[in-house]
């Protein structure tokens, strides 16, 4: 039957390898021969997979299939940048940004249908969560905006790095986001360097820890607070992971990795973490780290209640923490014309968290609850 054909979209390559042995009693190059065409070329058919043998395609017709998910828009912003919004069932949807700069294109997708963590700047964790994205739903980002973007890896590719950085928390969605990474990462893939695939994640230590030992990758956390008082307010999961323990985990991640450094996101919200002193506060916790600050102009959204921090107050912060000898950045505000600068993408969710962890959350007991 159709809907039993297995798909191949996200396989990872040992699991491709006992697919084609097993299931077709082919040998282990059919499924490089397949990663080639399903990766590099973009192929969904195996019909035109002109180098396979036509019984062997039409074997794998019969077990097999590669299925990406459906476009439901496309939005282009005057900056270039493009988002499109990927049909997950009948009312949700997620997005995915393509974000072409001189010297380089940044993909930034999303790892889950909505986000459990609550931060309160932030418009995806306002629709709540609904459910974590499947590694082919996950990898089907990459494979379909290369399609739209015309593109492919090797010389002049435009996809050239790759970042979880959009709707929902990486690190909650482990179990299938590092085999997505590992597709990034194989040569057979999307052939990216580890330092050109980025991980975000707002601070789940316990899998920090796990990610060390299993993937290597760059790794972004998102701050945006100076101190446990603050952070706890604006990135609740704080509460269960405080910023020591938090700070601890990322110089573990570099030692095990042999990483040059970690990138934190500051997110700029006028009034509420942008004055000198936190700066200063910043300053202290990284002096000596291999650590980059990234600074993040707040991107106002619906409904929120937080205001952008003035453009002379962002520069101050900044001068301040180079003064104390770490390196800080701004970043430029991309797409935010379509919705698609960092923290304005929500796509379409049906929340079904029970409890949402900036309101109730507060022992460590009901982590659960972000799993
Ligand atoms: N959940 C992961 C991945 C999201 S990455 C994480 O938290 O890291 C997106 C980045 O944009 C994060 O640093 C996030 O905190 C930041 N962000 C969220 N809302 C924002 C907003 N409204 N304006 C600017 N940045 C925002």
């Amino acid at each position: 039957m159709a809907s039993d054909r297995v798909n191949l979209l996200g396989l990872p390559r040992p699991e491709l390898e006992a697919f084609v042995a097993e299931r077709l009693g082919a040998k282990p190059f059919r499924a490089r021969q397949l990663m080639k065409w399903i990766y590099r070329r973009g192929a969904a058919d195996f019909a035109a997979m002109s180098d396979l043998a036509k019984d062997f395609r039409a074997q794998l017709e019969a077990v097999a299939k590669i299925s990406v998910p459906e476009i439901v828009t496309e939005q282009v912003s005057a900056d270039g940048t493009r988002k499109w919004m990927l049909r997950m069932d009948e009312v949700q949807g997620i997005e995915t940004v393509y974000i072409p700069e001189p010297d380089r294109g940044t993909l930034c997708i999303s790892s889950q249908v909505g986000c459990a963590m609550d931060c309160s700047f932030c418009a995806t964790a306002q629709q709540g969560f609904n459910r974590n994205l499947s590694v082919a739903e996950i990898v089907g980002q990459v494979w379909l905006a290369q399609r739209e973007l015309g593109d492919a890896p090797g010389e002049g590719r435009k996809i050239t790095n790759i970042v979880l950085m959009g709707m929902g928390e990486p690190l909650a969605n482990y179990r299938n986001v590092v085999p997505a990474m590992r597709i990034f990462l194989d040569d057979l893939g999307y052939d990216l360097s580890r330092r050109r695939v980025t991980l975000s994640t707002s601070g789940l230590v316990p899998q920090i820890y796990k990610l060390a030992e299993e993937c290597n990758v760059a790794l972004a956390v998102s701050l945006h607070a100076p101190n446990d008082e603050l952070r706890n307010e604006l990135v609740p999961i704080n509460r269960i992971h405080p910023i020591d323990e938090l700070l601890k985990a990322c110089w573990h991640y570099l030692d095990v990795q042999n990483g040059r450094s970690i990138t934190f996101e500051y997110v700029m919200l006028d009034g509420i973490n942008d004055r000198p002193e936190h700066a200063r506060q910043l300053a202290r916790l990284l002096r000596g780290r291999a650590a980059k600050l990234n600074l993040i102009p707040f991107n106002v959204f619906p409904g929120t209640r937080y205001k952008r921090s003035s453009a002379a107050a962002i520069l101050l912060f900044r001068d301040v923490l180079n003064d104390h000898g770490i390196i800080a950045t701004i970043r430029r505000t991309r797409g935010d014309d379509i919705d698609a600068a960092c923290g304005q993408l929500a796509g379409k969710v049906t929340d079904r968290t029970l409890v949402r962890l900036g309101k109730k959350l507060v022992s460590s007991e009901s982590s659960a609850v972000i799993r």
